[in-house]
């Protein structure tokens, strides 16, 4: 049974077993070999092979023992990382006869390409290598031995950390009971747990072959790992070009393992994502964009990555983020922060020449690609336009940043209905169409994503100045805490940002519910001023957006004012509420 639409199949014939092999795409375009871990066959792949099919050669096999592959004969000393690089030779000799080929591999097929690119004979055959979840074994083993030989207590603990990650490794060291597992209940169980811990969608995966890999797949471990730890190789460099892409919430492996990869791989790109273990499968479009990305580079000569730079590239290089208000201020400096790291950048303005600018800067700061689109926020069916738009020509958002927002000053009684309503209708109503919109095509997508509010010190810090503005905060705040709460499920964090004073636009801009015209433009200027005096940055609030996004933070007061009225808003609410009262000086 397979569930790769359109596939052809071959044999492989290879040190006494038969390789079932898949193709899909045009055997003329650069070919990408797809291996599989354990316990897997090669339809786990099968979401990722279908978007690349378009561009690439794809090539998957099951490993020897797994899925529709013959199994060696006697199991044991069958699995050897020799025996393996043996077969992936073999295949990559069949379909890519002429033209060395980009591996990718996830879980154990990620352990045993790495063999296949540090070793000696495959050199020539192998022009890239993208790597998940699954170290080299002889990479791991010195990582365990310098820290066991120069010990301190943050190198023990890493150590041990990865030793619990590794629980199951113990297991499947011992005689007999894992196979009895595989072919009993826990074969049968398998699907619903992996499905529950993973999260992972609907579909036919796992095959049914599902026992009988697990079972064979015991051997990987058996043949190689201890033998490998004892002994890791000294030699065990890469000869081609790697891309290390490592789930942040992986159960089985530390992010930290790879922490001196430097070392063993000249041409190294790392890429992180929020994710579990079973990123082909959770992580389709992402993981097939990084893939397609760098095999592209590799092909036209390059060895560095085409996006990003700076300390959050690995994270978003090629992600599509959207910004509201991005024609200036906060928003802006925002937009140029992620073009900077590599982002595909949608920027949001209603001031359509505003938007432009920012496209046009983002470009020029490393965007690989960045579009400009007017819309008034607080427009349900403009906005709806928007999502439509974005959805049809840019794909699904990964990161949402909901800051357009206005300013409103003025007391309680001198703030007008039409003042509440257009305080509201834009730093409200605004983020919820946001949410709305986009947070919905995220969840439909079912891939994660982020969202980010951008909400306001004056979220939880009351004051008699600024009621209608401060409720319209408190709701976003609010709003991103309930949202952050249902989204947890599906992988889409949400964050709420508090800044306090920023030398921004918003003051030249901000209403004064109460004064007439000249008097709302002088206090503007000697609102500005004071902004101006006070002089945050707005790259230092783009900064923390990011930061937020990468953490996945709840809550993040910006600026010490803001952090200072947050401890203040839990530990001493008394004093907020004396501060309100204070006459502001404007
Ligand atoms: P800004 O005035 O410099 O920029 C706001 C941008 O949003 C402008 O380009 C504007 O054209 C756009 N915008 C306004 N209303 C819009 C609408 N209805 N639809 C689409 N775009 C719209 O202001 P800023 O200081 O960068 O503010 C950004 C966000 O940060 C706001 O939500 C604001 O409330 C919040 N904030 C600002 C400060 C501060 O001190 N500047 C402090 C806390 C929170």
């Amino acid at each position: 049974m397979t569930v790769l639409k359109g596939a052809r199949e071959r044999w492989v014939r290879t040190g006494g077993v038969e390789l079932c092999v898949a193709e899909l795409g045009d055997p003329e375009q650069p070919t990408v070999v797809l291996v599989h871990g354990y316990p897997d066959s090669k339809e786990v792949w099968s979401e990722v092979a279908a978007r690349l099919a378009d561009r690439f050669h794809v090539v998957l096999y099951d490993v020897r023992g797994h899925g529709r592959s013959t199994a060696p004969q006697p199991l044991r000393g069958g699995f050897t990382l020799e025996k393996l690089t043996d077969d992936f030779l073999a295949v990559a000799d069949a379909v890519s006869p002429g033209r060395p080929v980009h591996l990718v591999g996830h879980d154990w097929g990620s352990v045993q390409a790495w063999e296949f690119v540090t070793v000696r004979r495959t050199e020539g055959r192998i022009a890239s290598f993208t790597s998940m979840s699954g170290p080299s074994l002889d990479h791991f083993g010195h990582w365990i031995d310098r820290r066991l030989k120069r010990p301190t207590p943050r190198r023990v603990g890493q150590v041990l950390g990865q030793g619990a990650k590794s629980w199951y490794v113990y297991l499947l060291h011992t005689p007999v009971l894992p196979e009895l597992a595989w072919r009993g209940p826990l074969g049968k169980a398998w699907p619903r747990l992996l499905a529950r811990a993973e999260n992972l969608p609907r579909g036919d995966y796992p095959t049914s072959s599902l026992p009988t890999d697990a079972a064979h797949g015991a051997w990987l471990y058996r043949d190689n790992v201890r033998a490998r730890m004892r002994r890791p190789r000294d030699d065990a460099y890469a000869h081609a070009p790697v891309q290390l892409i490592t789930p942040l919430g992986d159960v089985f492996l530390s992010e930290r393992l790879y922490d001196d990869l430097e070392q063993w791989v000249p041409q190294l790109t790392r890429r992180t994502l929020p994710a579990k273990h079973w990123v082909p499968r959770t992580r389709p479009d992402r993981i097939a964009a990084w893939i397609e990305e760098f095999v592209t580079g590799v092909e036209g000569g390059r060895t560095a990555p085409a996006t990003g730079k700076g300390p959050h590239a690995d994270r978003f290089g090629g992600q599509l983020v959207l910004v509201t208000g991005a024609g200036s201020g906060i928003g802006r400096a925002t937009a140029y922060a992620f073009a900077e790291a590599g982002a595909r950048v949608v920027a949001v303005d209603r001031d359509a020449e505003a938007a432009a600018r920012t496209a046009e800067m983002a470009r020029l700061l490393g965007a690989p690609a960045a579009w400009a689109e007017t819309a008034d926020v607080s427009d349900a069916q403009g906005m709806e336009k928007l999502a439509e738009k974005v959805a049809a020509e840019y794909g699904v958002v990964d990161v949402l940043v909901n800051n357009a927002g206005i300013g409103m000053t003025g007391s309680f009684f001198d703030t007008t209905p039409e003042d509440w309503k257009k305080v509201l209708d834009v730093n409200l109503w605004g983020v919820i169409h946001g949410c709305r919109l986009f947070g919905k095509q995220m969840a439909a997508r079912g891939q994660g994503g982020h969202i980010v509010n951008v909400a306001s010190a004056a979220a939880y810090q009351p004051s008699r100045a600024l009621p209608a503005y401060s409720t319209s905060k408190a709701a976003v705040l609010m709003l991103s805490e309930c949202l952050r709460a249902e989204l947890a499920g599906q992988g889409i964090g949400v964050s709420a940002i508090c800044p306090g004073l920023v030398n921004t636009n918003i003051t030249a801009t901000a209403r004064f519910a109460g004064a007439d015209a000249e008097e709302e433009r002088r206090r503007q200027k000697r609102t500005a001023k004071l902004y101006g005096m006070r002089n945050y940055p707005p790259e230092k609030v783009a900064d923390a957006v990011l930061r937020a996004v990468v953490r996945d933070a709840a809550v993040v007061p910006v600026t010490p004012e803001a952090r200072g009225a947050h401890l203040l808003a839990r530990f001493a609410p008394r004093v907020l509420r004396a501060l309100a009262r204070v006459r502001p000086p404007v």
